[in-house]
């Protein structure tokens, strides 16, 4: 029955201000045609992108939830951490995703620089028209597309971009226990993403305890392609640690991802969840938060 109810949730999508293809006024629009009534943008390193999103939704009435994706690095893979109710415009908040995004910036110089050693030729300056935002590995190979070394994103990461690829650059290293207290540090609940994608279950359950101590009150549970077996592992998983269930498509643009905008049902008792303890912070005083100095390059 549950597929018959229509979907009016979605809490993870991206738009141009970071590697999603609509601007927030067009990812807006697109989800006003899906029929949704709530949308989180979460950009990656970015709040950019909130106040044009804010303000289309509430010319569509659509209740637009503030958030973000923070991909850090564990010993053992990454892990994506979301952020939701941000109240973003701290400015501590901005000068720390600033430096996230400088350092993305940076990286990216360094991944054209190995592809041109390599015979590849891409242009920066080309990569920095391509992303409007904060730079990450999907314009680098949009890139690679516009100068014919690949035919589609897939391709150019299989072929020079993925992590044991032959023009890979680490990111700025960001622990989950950092990301989780950058979004608190703004007020924000912090949620782990696609679990099952990265880190992966087992590391997840070794993870947890200290996620849960630092602050962690969601685990993404219905998201995108999951399985209902999936679902339901990852739902008992929250329920364990009195976590909130969350959901969304991880949209990034028509043809990216398998999942539609809105195209995986996300309980309304998340929202109503996330809300409540949001309300219960909304302008406290956050606790403080200080980026610990990056790795030497
Ligand atoms: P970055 O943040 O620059 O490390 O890029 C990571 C982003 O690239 C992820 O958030 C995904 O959206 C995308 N991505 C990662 N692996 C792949 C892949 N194999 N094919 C297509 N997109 C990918
Ligand atoms: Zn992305
Ligand atoms: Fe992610
Ligand atoms: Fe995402």
């Amino acid at each position: 029955e549950r597929k018959l109810m229509a979907n009016t949730i979605d809490l993870h999508t991206h738009s141009t201000a970071s590697d999603g293809l609509y601007s927030p006024t067009e990812l807006l629009q697109h989800a006003h045609e899906a029929d949704l009534r709530m949308l989180a943008l979460t950009d990656h390193d970015s709040t950019d992108g909130l106040a044009e999103a804010t303000e289309a939704a509430a010319r569509l009435a659509i209740d637009l939830i503030p958030g973000i994706e923070l991909n850090t690095d564990t010993d053992d893979g990454e892990m994506h951490v979301l952020g939701y109710f941000l109240e973003y415009e701290r400015p501590a908040f901005q000068k720390t995703l600033k430096v996230l995004r400088d350092a993305r910036a940076r990286r990216g110089e360094r991944i054209v620089e190995l592809l041109n050693e390599q015979g590849v030729n891409i242009q920066w300056e080309h990569v920095r028209e391509i992303a409007q935002g904060a730079v990450g590995r999907p314009h680098i190979a949009q890139a690679l597309i516009d100068a014919g070394y690949v035919q589609s994103v897939p391709e150019a990461f299989d072929k020079y971009l993925r992590s044991d690829g032959p023009a890979y650059v680490a990111r700025r290293k960001l622990s989950p226990l950092d990301a989780i207290r950058l979004i608190l540090s703004a007020n924000g609940l912090p949620v782990i993403a696609h679990p099952l994608t990265v880190p992966g279950l087992q590391k997840l359950q070794a993870w947890l305890p200290e996620l849960v101590e630092a602050g962690l009150v969601g685990l993404e549970t219905y998201y995108g392609p999951y399985t209902e077996e999936q679902v339901e592992q990852l739902h008992d998983l929250a329920e364990e640690y009195k976590l909130i269930p969350t959901g969304g498509s991880d949209f990034h643009g028509p043809g990216i991802h398998p999942t539609p905008l809105g195209g995986r049902f996300v309980p309304f008792e998340a929202v109503e969840r996330l809300k409540s303890e949001a309300s219960k912070r909304m302008g406290t005083n956050p606790p403080e938060f200080v980026l610990p100095p990056a790795d030497k390059e």
